[in-house]
Parts: structure tokens; sequence; C-alpha cells
């Protein structure tokens, strides 16, 4: 070949014909073209979470033709994300997420160099895994980690396409690029632990994070090519109920400690930014909130901790205390223990309500666990001196003590 005919910027990978072939519909595209193409070859996404964003969102960067992708999870497939995960079968139930991602990416584009991440992002590792990749895609759904990839995005000066979901409402932002705000511009602080209920308490319509999920693997795909207008300083909020789309203009903050100030000049402990306890053996991006636990783990910021054979063995003997369900009305119709019910979040206002003395024996009693340890706390705040917890809650009682009860 002519010295004259050789590229002078920083040569892209070829395609072959097989290559040229697939991506026809984006080749006759003026704005992606073949060196359109051959940069989304050349581009390394990572993906923080394989769940129910980072599921579309890999799916079609990998059908784009996105050349190395790289995933970041530590958690197993569970029969209960194949609601909304698409990226994993019930053919992977019980493998890692990381894994069954593989096994769907490959199938769909061999082309597709894919780099697993089984581990949980943190302070100590974000960096080094965030350095390889151009682009970061951010579909994890718990404040610590969001937080934790801003500030690794800002330290290494990727950008962040942002999504997250809650019920029927989603949100999409592009953060921290140069001339763009952050996820602190617009979230300076995390909320208090707790107030914001997690997906797994909450619930989320299935098909909400496909439609997050894709707009930010649409981003992801601009970015890499340089067209359109990215949604950089604007906040994309997506109502599927309503089926309304609107957004918001958001300003880089002058006094923001990541990219305003670069205060923060490393990553810090989120679990304490946020307010709560590191995980325990719960799922990577799922994470729910644990206070802190004494020596023999049986209490917990106060509270005693019931098991569920403890309950079991009270309940055949005819010693049980007075059980309250904690649960939302629509949990309690799926599956309960029978015994009376107040959802934690009216808890305060119905405190009139518990039927027993103050002195007297209570076990609170939720899904997990994790609510009824919340209004155990709330029932001694209110001056009752004998609470305590079911640990695991109904879900630990449908695993160990009653299998016939369905689990959700
Ligand atoms: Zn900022």
């Amino acid at each position: 070949m002519p010295a004259t005919l050789e590229p002078t910027e920083t040569a892209l990978p070829t395609l072959s014909n097989d290559e040229i072939a697939r991506y026809s519909r984006h080749l006759i595209l003026p704005e992606v073209g073949m060196e359109g193409q051959q940069k989304l070859k050349a581009a390394k996404v990572l993906c923080v979470g394989t769940g129910g964003l980072g599921a579309p969102m890999a799916l079609y960067l990998a059908a784009a033709g996105i050349g190395t992708i790289g995933l970041v999870d530590f958690d197993v497939v569970d029969e209960s994300n194949l609601q909304r995960q698409i990226i994993h079968s019930q053919s992977t139930v019980g493998k890692l997420k990381v894994d069954s991602a593989e096994i769907m990416l490959k199938g769909l584009n061999k082309n597709v160099n894919i780099i697993k991440h089984n581990t949980m992002l943190t302070s100590a590792n974000a960096l080094e895994i965030f350095k390889d990749y151009d682009v970061i895609a951010d579909g994890t759904d718990n404040f610590q980690t969001r937080y934790l990839v801003n500030d690794a995005c800002v330290l290494t000066g990727k950008p962040n396409a942002y999504g997250s979901i809650f019920r029927f409402e989603g949100q999409a932002s592009v953060f921290a690029t140069e001339e763009g705000p952050c996820y602190r511009c617009l979230y300076p602080e995390p909320p208090p632990p707790g107030l914001v209920p997690s997906c797994a308490e909450g619930g989320v319509l299935g098909i909400l994070p496909g439609l997050v999920g894709v707009i930010q693997a649409t981003e992801v795909i601009k970015l890499i090519l340089g067209i359109g207008e990215p949604l950089i300083g604007r906040l994309l909020l997506v109502d599927a109920l309503g089926m309304n789309f609107r957004t918001l203009k958001l300003r880089k903050n002058p006094d923001c400690p990541a990219c305003g100030t670069h205060e923060i000049k490393e990553l810090i402990d989120y679990d304490q930014f946020c307010g709560i306890a590191p995980p325990a053996a719960v799922g990577p991006l799922e994470v729910s909130s644990h206070g802190n636990v004494d020596a023999s783990a049986n209490v917990i910021d106060g509270i005693p901790q019931v098991t569920v054979e403890e309950l079991k063995a009270r309940f055949d003997n005819g010693t049980a205390p007075f059980v309250l369900d904690v649960r939302e009305p629509h949990e309690y119709a799926i599956v309960n223990l029978g015994v009376p019910q107040i959802p934690v979040g009216s808890l305060p206002d119905r405190i009139n309500e518990i039927p027993v003395a103050k002195d007297a024996e209570i076990i609170t009693q939720c899904k997990s666990g994790a609510r009824s340890q919340k209004a155990a706390l709330a029932l001694k705040a209110a001056g009752f001196t004998n609470v305590k917890n079911l640990a695991g809650g109904i879900t630990a009682w449908a695993d160990r003590i009653d299998p016939s009860l369905p689990k959700y």
C-alpha cells in the first residue's frame, strides 16, 4: 500500500466481511458509516451491574458492535430477576450473573470481547477497573455504588451514562464529562438511609429498566460516535404510567467536591457516606442496610433478633407473643403468617392500634427482616420496651419452616 494512503490518526480496527454484513444497517447511515462502526469496535464500555438496567444496555451494546464490554457483578441469577433482567434466563438460574450474561452476549454477537469482573465494585478496585474503559454505564440500584461510580468517573475522567429506576419512574443522564455536571452536582447528599426503598422493597415494573437501559445504551453509542446531543447537563425523567418524558436542565456546581473544587482526590468510604454499615451476605448491587451488629450477632442496634425456628417453637407451644407484620397490604395478600399488619411507613401514626401493653413482648416481621428492624426501632422509640425482630422475615420462614409458602 502506498504510504500516502495510510491512516494518519490512530488506526481503527478493520471490519471483516462478516462484520460488514452484520452491521450493514449502521454502515449505510452517514452518521455512523465505516469509521463509526470501527470506533464502536475499538470502544471499551463498562457496565456496572448486570441487573435490570445492565441487561438491556449490554445486549444492545453487543448487538451494535461495541468491541469490548466489561461486566461488573458478583451476584448469582435468581428466579425473581427474570421479570426484567432479560440477559439472564431460566437455564442460568443459580449461575454467576457475569457468566450468565456472557452466554447471552456471546450468543448474540460472537465478535464481542467480554471481560468479566466477578467482584463487588469498591473504593479499593474501582479506579483500577475503570482505567481500561472509555465509557462507564451505571446500572446500579443503591446510593453507595452510585456515588462510588460517580467519583471514580470524575477521578478517571470517564463519562458516566447514568440510569436509575423505581416502580414506574426512571432517570437518565450523562455525568462526569469535562463540561457537564456530575451526580454529586445534582445530589450533593445521599438520602437518609432507609428513606428511599430499594426495588427489592418497593418493586419495579419489569419493562421500565428496559426503557431506561436502552436510553443509557443510546447515550453510550452517541458518546463513542461523537454524534447528536448527549444528555450532558440534562436529566431525563421517564414516567411509564403517564408515558411522559421530561428533561430538566442541570448545572455544574462550582462547589461540587468532586468535579468543582476537586476536594475529593481519592475514593472514600461510601457506606459511611451514605450512613449505612457495610453489606453482609447480600447481593453486591442490591445492598440493604444493616445496623451495628454486636458480638453475639443476636442483637442489632439494641433489638434482639429472633430466628424463624424460635418463633415456630413459640407458636407450637402456645407462648408466641404479639407478632406484627409491617409489610404493605399487597405483599400481605401474596403470603402472610396470619398475624396483624401495619405497614412500617404508617406505624408512627398508628401506634395506638398496637393492642398490647408497653412492656409486653412484641416481634416485628417483614419480608427479609430489614423493614421490621426499622419498625422495631420505631416501636422502641414510642416507648415499647420488649420489641424483637424476626431475622430473615417471611422469606426465611418459607425457606426453613414452611416450604409450601410462596416467595416473592
Ligand atoms: Zn459535580
